[in-house]
């Protein structure tokens, strides 16, 4: 499963940023998903809880941001949100258009409860 593997990223991503010894001081782990990104949230939010059950994470919740798939068309210069995937401009019918949000996939913040004592 595909968001099998992203949920795994996102434990290795907190891995960089915390000590695998307190990982049971991270609280939140909050990230950004795109429209685009080709991920459903519930099923990674359900694969985040999956790996990381039975470790010191495991009371850890993910949250998720959607980011919706936005375009800029140079014709008209507006800016919208679409269709994932639909290049038309919805205001003009151009489809000379930047795909500006909405393929992101992101660890924005982690959350670690500095208040827990340090076990000694
Ligand atoms: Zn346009």
């Amino acid at each position: 499963m595909h968001e099998l593997s992203i949920a795994q990223g996102i434990v290795d991503i907190v891995g960089h940023y915390v000590p695998r010894a307190r990982f049971d001081t991270v609280r939140c782990v909050r990230v950004r998903v795109g429209d685009l990104a080709g991920v459903v949230p519930d099923s990674l939010a359900f694969c985040f809880t999956a790996v990381t059950a039975g470790t010191p994470m495991a009371e850890a919740l993910l949250e998720i941001e959607r980011v919706p798939y936005t375009i800029r068309c140079t014709d008209c210069t507006s800016e919208s949100t679409t269709e994932p995937g639909l290049a038309l401009c919805p205001r003009c019918g151009s489809i000379a258009t930047t795909i500006i949000a909405g393929t992101e996939l992101q660890v924005m913040t982690i959350d670690v409860d500095e208040e827990t004592p340090e076990h000694s």
